[in-house]
């Protein structure tokens, strides 16, 4: 986001973080390319931490470890810390890159940070360049958390059918219908 509006990119896919090449070189995405970020902080990283078998729901299988971290299960908790780590070694990539204010996170990105704030903390620090850690760009939870793409979605709606523009559109074709 720059000035409040979102930078969609060319082809609108702008803001895809989940696919530089952050991950394990060779590993294949769904998305065609290889070597994801997103292979790496998500259930299917903790099912291969763990050694199961990639999962069939990834954000279901994430939050049964997560339930199993926070119950005190240290191998579940030791899986979580490696991908918080991940998701912070990523982050501090993109905030390298684009300089922001301020970073936010949701989906699961959230809970897994919560979970292992040591391991988040300390990877972000350590992949952020030096003259970033005086002031590092600062790393909250998203307000509306999961359904900040649907509130998005809908608010743009909104501003669309009452913008100046979209009122006058209205006017006007209501005058044409009211004079043909
Ligand atoms: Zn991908």
């Amino acid at each position: 986001m720059v000035n409040g509006r979102p930078l969609t990119g060319a082809s609108g896919a702008g803001g895809e973080v989940g696919h530089p090449p952050f991950g394990t070189p060779g590993q294949r995405c769904p998305c065609g390319a290889a070597a994801c970020w997103d292979l790496e902080v998500d259930g299917r990283a903790l099912a291969r931490h763990l050694a199961d078998e990639a999962p069939d729901d990834p954000y279901d299988y994430a939050q049964s470890v997560l339930d199993r971290a926070e119950r005190g299960d240290p191998d579940a908790a030791a899986a979580v810390a490696r991908v918080a780590a991940a998701l912070a070694r990523g982050t501090a990539g993109l905030a390298n890159l684009h300089d922001p204010d301020i970073v936010t996170l949701d989906g699961l990105a959230i809970p897994l940070r919560a979970a292992a704030t040591d391991a988040f903390d300390t990877a972000y620090t350590a992949g952020l360049m030096t003259f970033h850690r005086d002031r590092p760009p600062r790393v909250i939870d998203a307000a509306h958390r999961d359904h900040g793409a649907l509130s998005g979605a809908a608010a743009v709606g909104l501003d669309h059918l009452t913008s100046e523009a979209a009122l006058a559109d209205w006017h006007d074709l209501h005058a044409r219908e009211g004079g043909s």
